[in-house]
């Protein structure tokens, strides 16, 4: 493969490219760029080195880190979007592209600089999280996994099937942390004859398995019928998971996240926001806390979860039977009939006081995942809280970004 390594007097430009390897072409870095400078095809996903204008607005959303790639080019000769659209994989670091930026000389260094601040978002994990593995299986080379159990947690006469799904990994290695995301490849191809897109789902257990010391993931998924305007739709990859069987083999890659990852010092309390299947991760880090009980570590754990009614809360019953000193669990309720409708926001602000205590407890980490439409409300629901006891969301917000306290998965 060519290799435009910047050589002496040429204007070096260090271009931004996506890793088609690793890319699952979830589309979410075009959604992204405000530059309309990313671009696919049926193979890859390519940046235009004309358009990137290094404002970095896609680097933490990408789910797999396909997308935190550069090369040093001569700037009149990047690579091409038909070059891109044709790799299999990128073109080879030259010693330029991985160096220090200490060594690099100085018009080059200043370059590597700018596309390098923020790379990774302003998102950072909590400084005692475990260090997270990712991208150990791609497309074109998947984990196999087994399905050890398929269980319904909602009612049967729910309005929705929302499923626990366990895969059993056996000697393949799936090292994952409580956050982290793994990637579903449904079988088979679309319309137009294209595979179908990968699909993301949280995992659901702690890191030493569904079941303890066994090699297994387990995930919660919700069959898919209806869009988020309720028209009908048929969920690809939640409706191939939701029918599986015992004994099944599923294509799987990843695992993905670096960042939505609990911490591990003892001491450190967990502050958890969801609704419906964003529940995944907080039952892994319920779950993992749990099972480290009579070690008495200390922290608190504070829940709230959003969902339509009892019979659609996935988890309900194993929540219930918690110890009430060990986690302080909020539902809400928006749709029990003859009850006021009810969302995480409406709890967050009713308990105020314990909200901003926890809020402002430099062991204190938050995680929100689930409807993206919860995100406005409970961050407007966290000012009013602050408001109510006589602090500033706007000054607290920055703090816990920069300290690696707060973290957000919405779809
Ligand atoms: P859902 O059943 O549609 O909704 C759960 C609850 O949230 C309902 O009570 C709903 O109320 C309420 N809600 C709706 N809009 C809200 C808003 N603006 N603020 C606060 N609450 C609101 O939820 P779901 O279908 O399970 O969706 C969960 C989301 O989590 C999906 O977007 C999914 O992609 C995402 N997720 C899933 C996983 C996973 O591993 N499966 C992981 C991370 C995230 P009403 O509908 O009655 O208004």
């Amino acid at each position: 493969m060519d290799v435009k390594a910047v050589v002496s007097r040429a204007e070096p430009l260090r271009q931004h490219l996506i890793d088609p390897e690793i890319c699952i072409r979830c589309n979410t870095c075009e959604e992204t760029c405000p530059s309309k400078a990313v671009s696919h095809d049926s193979r890859n996903y390519v940046v235009d080195a004309t358009l990137c204008n290094y404002c970095n607005d896609c680097i933490s959303p990408c789910p797999t880190g396909a997308i935190d790639n550069w090369r040093m080019v001569d700037k009149a000769r990047p690579y091409t979007l038909t070059e891109q659209l044709a790799w299999d994989s990128l073109p080879p670091e030259t010693p330029v592209d991985a160096g220090p930026t200490a060594e690099l000389p100085a018009h080059i260094a200043e370059i590597t600089a700018v596309a390098s601040e923020g790379q990774g978002g302003t998102v950072l994990a909590p400084w005692s999280a475990a260090h997270p593995y990712v991208n150990l299986y791609t497309m074109q080379k998947p984990a196999v996994a087994t399905v050890s159990g398929n269980y319904q947690l909602t009612a049967e006469d729910a309005s929705c099937d929302i499923r626990h799904i366990v895969l059993d990994f056996g000697g393949v290695p799936m090292p994952v942390l409580e956050g982290q995301t793994i990637g579903i490849v449904p079988p088979g191809v679309g319309s137009e004859g294209r595979p179908h897109p990968v699909r993301l789902y949280s995992v659901a257990s702690p890191r030493d398995g569904e079941r303890p010391h066994y090699n297994n993931v387990s995930l919660t998924v919700k069959r898919v019928t209806e869009d988020h305007e309720g028209r009908p739709v048929r969920g690809i990859a939640s409706n191939y998971l939701c029918d599986l069987n015992k004994g099944d083999r599923v294509n799987v890659v990843g695992p993905y996240g670096g960042t939505f990852l609990m911490p591990n010092h003892p001491g450190s309390s967990l502050f958890m926001v969801c609704t419906g299947t964003g529940s995944a991760p907080m039952r892994a880090m319920t779950e993992r806390r749990r099972r480290r009980i009579a070690l008495k570590e200390g922290g608190e754990l504070m829940l709230f979860f959003g969902a339509r009614c009892e019979a659609e809360l996935p988890y309900f019953g194993p929540l219930m039977k918690l110890p009430k000193d060990f986690i302080d669990i909020n539902f809400a309720f928006s749709r029990v009939p003859g009850k006021v409708k009810q969302y995480v926001q409406d709890r967050i602000r009713e308990r105020s006081a314990d909200v901003v205590r926890l809020l402002n407890d430099q062991n204190c980490y938050v995680y929100i995942c689930g409807l993206k439409g919860m995100e406005q409300g409970v961050d407007e629901a966290f000012r009013v809280a602050c408001r109510e006891q006589g602090e500033d969301w706007g000054t607290l917000l920055p703090a816990l970004r920069a300290q690696g306290r707060y973290h957000v998965e919405t779809y």
